[in-house]
């Protein structure tokens, strides 16, 4: 359930609705928006004294809202919401923000390498698996904490702050204490107890879509880090499972649109993964960003051939300087900048 306040209610009057609602056994997340406010009731509303509550000087009307997703809903906070990184650098607002770098760290030098490139080209952050959900136990797992060292000198160097993928509650300390940015990857988007450990935290948590899951699934994931008490969620769509073979998935353009309409939260669209060929990331880039994405996240390697993973997606950093250039005049479509 909301509460949509009238213009000019008084502070008073807003606290007599939240006692209302509290009385009825939620909690209250208000949302001071540019044109109204809006109190959403975070739980079961079933409690609350709706007649009570509709006839009160303040409130303009009370909706129910028939989505399952509620602190992740737009209904709930009508506003996009933007979120800032370290560096200074926002995720949701008019800039876009691309995340960039390898799939896995290797190496100090190639991870110091090309942070210092893709920083030049204009990234906000650095990418760099440590922890990797690969299909085979044979491939190449990551560097574990080694990679995330590794990733600590490159931002020293570069000033980039780091996005990093978790995989077990196990490693919760060492990501609260050095990563800047946590991944939460498709394969473990629906790992509901690590989505109520990333809602304990106060970093940004970086979502990624299961890749078989639906939109509505994906905002319930949301949701989980939202209500365990971490607004600082951003979505990616990543591509999802289609019977299609040529690429490694399907570029779910339109889930972008939905998401956001459906929701608040900023939405980062990854190609690489999506695609799976390095040559088809800079169209479905620009497509992603026409289609209002708040962003990417891309995958760049110094030696995509001899790249330990995912190297066949992966693009150079002078590709990735040409793609952020081309992304320009594509942004200016569409309000946005680079
Ligand atoms: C990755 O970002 O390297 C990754 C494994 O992504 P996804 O979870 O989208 O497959
Ligand atoms: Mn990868």
């Amino acid at each position: 359930m909301i509460v949509v306040m009238k213009q000019n209610f008084t502070p008073e009057q807003m606290a007599a609705a939240v006692r209302v609602m509290e009385e009825g056994g939620v909690k209250v997340m208000v949302s001071k928006g540019s044109e109204t406010t809006i109190l959403g009731a975070e739980g079961s509303a079933a409690g609350i004294d709706r007649n009570r509550l509709s006839s009160l000087p303040g409130v303009e009307r009370v909706m129910r809202v028939s989505e399952p997703f509620k602190m992740a809903n737009r209904k709930y906070h009508p506003d996009d919401t933007v979120l800032s990184l370290p560096g200074g650098r926002e995720v949701g607002g008019s800039r876009l923000a691309v995340f960039a770098g390898p799939c896995s760290v290797e190496s100090r030098e190639q991870i110091v390498s090309v942070a210092s490139q893709v920083r030049q080209a204009g990234a906000c952050a650095l990418r760099g698996g440590a922890f990797k959900p690969r299909t085979s136990p044979y491939s190449f797992q990551g560097m574990g904490t080694g990679g995330i060292r590794l990733l600590e000198e490159a931002r020293a160097e570069t000033g980039l702050p780091i996005v990093s993928e978790i995989m077990s509650t196990e490693d919760l300390d060492l990501f609260e204490e050095h990563v800047d940015i946590i991944q939460v990857g498709a394969r473990n988007m629906q790992n509901f107890d690590l989505l109520k450990h990333m809602g304990r935290i106060t970093k940004p948590v970086l979502l990624k879509r299961g890749m078989s899951s639906t939109i509505e699934e994906w905002l319930m994931s949301a949701e989980y880090i939202l209500a365990a008490g971490n607004p600082r969620v951003i979505l990616c769509e990543r591509g999802i499972r289609t019977f299609e073979t040529y690429t490694r998935n399907t570029l779910d353009l339109s889930a972008v649109l939905a998401v956001k309409r459906l929701s608040h939260l900023p939405v980062l669209v990854d190609p690489s993964h999506a695609c799976g060929q390095a040559w088809m990331v800079e169209r479905m880039a620009m497509a992603a960003v026409a289609a209002g994405a708040d962003g990417l996240i891309i995958e760049v390697h110094n030696d995509p051939e001899n790249a330990l993973c995912d190297g066949p997606q992966s693009i150079t950093p002078e590709a990735f300087q040409v793609l952020m250039r081309k992304l320009e005049p594509v942004a200016a479509c569409v309000g946005r900048r680079i």
